[in-house]
């Protein structure tokens, strides 16, 4: 894949920008942004240094109204997801999840996911693990970010979570 022909969101670690037509690209981008650098220097580190690539692009992030790969989940009908290619890493989140979501819980679902790849950066097992989703869990304790107010949010509002990995 020619990372040239992509948005560079942050250059430095290899993230590219990939979103569908009509969803709030400028939004997701900016609160990706600001969840990757919540994240320690050094876990951002072992997330590369775990999943390394040959070329520039290391990892495309996007929003998006429908995705191929979401109808492979558990549910069928995921809102986000974080999946390891032959070429790069590929992040993922529903469009109309993420639109009712305030950015604090819209970060955590951002850094949900950005707890996949550190967890499976560290260990080939992970993503088909029973406990992944307790161990992302523990993870984002770790960082910081309450996801599991985020979980009451979406209960209340009648969301589904839904999310494949
Ligand atoms: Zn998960």
């Amino acid at each position: 894949m020619n990372a040239a022909q992509h948005k560079w969101l942050i250059r430095s670690s290899g993230i590219v920008l990939r979103t569908d037509a009509n969803t709030d690209a400028a939004r997701f981008a900016r609160l990706f942004v600001e969840t990757w650098r919540m994240i320690p220097l050094a876990d951002r580190r072992l997330m590369r240094r775990g999943h390394r690539y040959p070329g520039d692009l290391w990892m495309g992030v996007g929003l998006f109204h429908d995705h191929q790969r979401w109808q492979r989940g558990p549910s069928g009908e995921a809102a986000a997801q974080f999946s390891v290619l032959s070429d790069h890493l590929e992040l993922t989140v529903r469009n109309a999840w993420f639109a009712r979501l305030p950015d604090e819980h819209a970060r955590c679902i951002i850094a949900h996911e950005l707890g996949h790849c550190v967890l499976s950066a560290t260990s080939p097992y992970h993503l088909g693990d029973a406990f992944a989703e307790e161990d992302v869990a523990e993870q984002l304790r770790a960082w910081g970010f309450d996801d599991e107010a985020r979980m009451d949010f979406e209960a209340g509002c009648g969301l589904r979570t839904g999310e494949a990995a």
